[in-house]
């Protein structure tokens, strides 16, 4: 008989779907969480390898639905290497799972990002798993294109997605313009076969939001990113893509609080619209992700990183949060934060509970892509992806299926 593999954290204030277990005890066995509860409930099994985490919080490893790169590496690389510089970049701040975007560009690299997600996904990588993959265009609309380069923008056409669907099937979600020819189309397809159709980069209305729900978009890309809100024809209002995903219980949506992108009032309207249980937490991060502060060239495009928050912004400039701009500082080039930096923003400044913030950075996103029954939580007989972070809200330690992946100078001994 094989000897048991069991890795135990101990004197842990463990984070679950329901409450805080303070001095809380959590077992893992061969990759899987086999237990987990007070002190006095469970009792460690000899043989194991125990972590005294001191009274730290022990969450379930983040789960980021929506991320490009990070640690100078792009998705659109399309290289193994790519991959497993983002795995570790992201593994840092705490994230245990990722889906992969691609961007609009012309199909056959698209295909290439794929193909690399499909194999990717099969491996064990240093950092963080890759899940599957997340189109996140062509199919857009030109006036809220956002970052996305416009000459590759197109309407949705059957017999080019379907001959991606039908190949792939790490393709967990598809992000789309609905209102554009086709696009409910799309939408039917992508629910039939049990892929997430997500609203983006769209300057659709109400009635069309309402047409692409019946179709069966389900999720609402980065909040107040590339969408349509109000506006004025003549003398009356009609709502856009903003006030349907406030008023809409059938969507979900995500945030990128990487404490640029969205002040602290936006991510408490949207949280206090549509409750703790239907917004995840997002990236969206570049491959400038983990690099620091710098001028950067990225895929030819040049970019600054830094702080430099405007007085009136409500999130603080720290230590390690930055943001990509273009050199022209009038438009950021995406996000370069992990899920840990965003979990530490809600909590800290954007006045959240942790165990909510925590919901929103594992089960909500493992929910929207469907991976919820074996990611997302720490509860019996789920993959053992956990991270630790301290009482000051920073990841000390990530830890996938089991296998430590990072750890900081807190835990070197170990
Ligand atoms: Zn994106």
């Amino acid at each position: 008989m094989s000897k048991k593999e069991f890795l135990v954290f101990k004197n842990a204030r463990i984070i679950t779907p329901m409450r805080i277990i303070d001095n809380g005890i959590l077992i893992a066995e061969d990759g899987k969480i086999s237990d987990l509860g007070s002190k006095d409930e469970i009792e460690i099994p000899k043989n194991a390898r125990v972590i005294d985490v001191a009274g730290k919080y022990l969450a379930p490893g983040f789960v980021d639905i929506h991320l490009h790169g990070g640690g100078g590496a792009d998705t659109m690389d399309a290289t193994e290497e790519a991959i497993e510089k983002i795995s570790i970049t992201h593994a840092k701040g705490g994230v245990t799972s990722i889906v992969l975007s691609t961007v609009a560009a012309p199909m056959g690299n698209i295909i290439k990002a794929v193909k690399t997600i499909e194999l990717a996904k099969k491996r064990t990588l240093p950092g963080a798993q890759v899940l599957g993959a997340h189109i996140e265009g062509p199919y857009f609309s030109v006036k809220q294109r956002g970052a996305q380069n416009s000459k590759y923008l197109k309407a949705p056409k059957p017999e080019e997605y379907l001959k991606l669907l039908d190949e792939y099937d790490c393709i967990l979600r598809v992000s789309a313009a609905p209102e554009l020819d086709g696009g409910l189309e799309l939408g039917r397809e992508l629910k039939k076969r049990g892929i997430v159709a997500s609203i983006a980069h769209t300057n659709a209305t109400y009635q069309d939001i309402l047409a692409a729900v019946d179709a069966g978009y389900t999720h609402v890309t980065h909040m107040y990113s590339g969408m349509s809100g109000l506006k004025r024809v003549n003398a009356y209002r009609i709502s856009g893509v903003i006030e349907s995903t406030l008023l809409l219980d059938e969507l979900t949506t995500e945030v990128i609080a990487d404490g640029h992108h969205l002040p602290a009032s936006l991510i408490k309207l949207i949280i206090k619209v549509k409750g703790p249980d239907k917004v995840s937490v997002i990236t969206d991060a570049m491959a400038t992700a983990g690099l620091g502060q710098g001028r950067y060239s990225i895929g030819g495009l040049d970019v600054i990183v830094e702080a430099n928050v405007p007085e009136e912004f409500e999130i603080p400039e720290e230590e390690g949060n930055y943001v990509a701009k273009l050199l022209t500082r009038d438009s950021f080039a995406g996000s370069v934060a992990t899920i840990g930096k965003c979990v530490r923003n809600m909590v800290k400044f954007v006045g959240l509970s942790i165990q909510d913030v925590v919901k929103m950075a594992t089960i909500n996103p493992a929910k929207v892509i469907g991976v919820d029954d074996r990611k997302g939580s720490l509860t019996k007989g789920k993959d053992a992806d956990i991270v630790v972070l301290d009482e000051d809200v920073n990841v000390v330690m990530t830890v996938v299926g089991a296998r430590m992946v990072y750890r900081n100078n807190v835990f070197s001994q170990e």
